[in-house]
């Protein structure tokens, strides 16, 4: 499984290595990783004033997300994991999502929790 998502993750093109595992009573529902498309619903204006839409991976698998749900943020490196702990962007729609359980990796390739 975190084969996939790292495979899905390394050949995204983007400068920064993410995946998604959405995941209900253990089991995977979906697999997502930050792409250079875009979405309107996740726009974002930068301080510079430009609006970029790019999706983390995270916003790729909360569109199937129902309440209850865990998710998992992993970000690849050369050397191994690094710190994948989801945007305040992010945050809000995983709130919204009803998801209560989110898992990140972070630069020491361990996980942290975050309980909501
Ligand atoms: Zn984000």
């Amino acid at each position: 499984m975190y084969y996939k998502a790292k495979k899905l993750a390394t050949e995204n093109g983007r400068p920064y290595h993410l995946a998604a595992i959405l995941r209900r009573r253990g089991k995977v529902i979906k697999i997502g990783a930050n792409t250079s498309k875009t979405h309107p619903r996740f726009g974002r204006v930068y301080e510079d004033g430009t609006k970029k839409y790019h999706m983390h991976a995270e916003m790729n698998v909360l569109r199937f997300a129902q309440a209850g749900d865990t998710l998992e943020v992993m970000r690849f490196h050369k050397t191994g994991l690094a710190m994948a702990k989801p945007c305040h962007l992010c945050m809000g729609h995983i709130k919204n999502s009803g998801i209560k359980h989110v898992r990140y990796t972070t630069e020491s390739g361990t996980w942290k929790e975050i309980r909501i």
